[in-house]
């Protein structure tokens, strides 16, 4: 399969990792919008929000738990984060591999552009 995500979870591809697990991996964004961009992704392909399945619910509770890890570990849990997935075109998805990207380390607008 052609996914870039993918690659990057199967060692294809380098990428400044954060954390890992046996079902989820976290890294740094190439282009970061933030002081800190880490996206955090499932290591099973899964394309959009839209193609979770009810068997994906636990996994889903655990990106929320690495989540709150990551942001420890680098310390922007203090002063507060965004978590962001884009669903589909419309809302700006350009890599089809299901991601939350943490954004930290400035002030946030709302709403979103
Ligand atoms: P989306 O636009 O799908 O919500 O977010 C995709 C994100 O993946 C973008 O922020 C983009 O910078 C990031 N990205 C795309 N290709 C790579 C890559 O090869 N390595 C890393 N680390 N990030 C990537
Ligand atoms: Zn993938």
């Amino acid at each position: 399969m052609n996914c870039i995500f993918c690659k990057i979870v199967n060692g294809e591809i380098p990428a400044k990792k954060v954390y890992e697990d046996e079902k989820v991996l976290a890294f740094h964004d190439i282009n970061p919008q933030a002081p800190f961009h880490i996206l955090v992704i499932p290591k099973k392909h899964i394309s959009t929000l839209l193609e979770l399945e009810e068997r994906d619910k636990e996994l889903i509770g655990h990106i929320y738990t690495v989540i709150n890890r990551v942001a420890r570990d680098l310390g922007f849990d203090e002063k507060g984060f965004r978590v962001v997935t884009n669903c589909k075109e419309e809302a700006g998805q350009t890599v089809f591999h299901i991601h939350f990207h943490v954004l930290a380390g400035r002030p946030m607008d709302w709403p979103p552009g």
